[in-house]
């Protein structure tokens, strides 16, 4: 049976430069389709992909990237602002690697961009008033 699903990888910083991905298709059979990719200040890559392919090779794959030393995340979490603890203080516009927060300049408001969240997870941890929650 053929599974899809949207994950997210964390790569430590020693992996950047690695081939890993590609043997995803060459050595599992497996299709992928990069959604997102970016690079965080403590060097740590993020990419956002749909990982395509018949269960049981799937399996393997998600395995062989946990054993190289990828994180592999499932994009059934999700991640939401608790509107009444922000202090708007701004500490996650910097931080976040996809630019998911911006600055209204005229309100100086923090906007939160759900669509642009790879829940990656650096926010929750960095939020001095932990407005920023994780969902399952
Ligand atoms: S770091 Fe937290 S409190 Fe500060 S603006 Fe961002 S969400 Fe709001
Ligand atoms: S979890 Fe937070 S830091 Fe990570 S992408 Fe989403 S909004 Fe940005």
């Amino acid at each position: 049976m053929a599974v899809s699903k949207r994950i997210v990888l964390h790569f430590p910083r020693r992996l950047l430069d690695k081939p890993i991905v590609s043997r995803l298709v060459k050595d599992f059979g497996l299709e992928f389709n990069i959604l997102k990719a970016s690079v965080t200040p403590g060097e740590e890559g993020i990419m956002v992909m749909e990982l395509t392919g018949d269960r049981q090779s799937y399996t393997k794959g998600v395995k062989y990237l946990t054993e190289a030393g990828v994180k592999v995340q499932s994009l059934s979490q999700d991640v939401a602002r608790n509107e009444a603890r922000c202090t708007e203080c701004g500490a996650c516009i910097t931080l976040c690697p996809t630019g998911a927060f911006s600055l209204e300049p005229r309100t100086r408001k923090v906007i939160f961009d759900h669509t642009k969240c790879v829940v990656c997870e650096l926010c929750i941890k960095a939020c001095p008033p932990r407005a920023m929650e994780l969902y399952f």
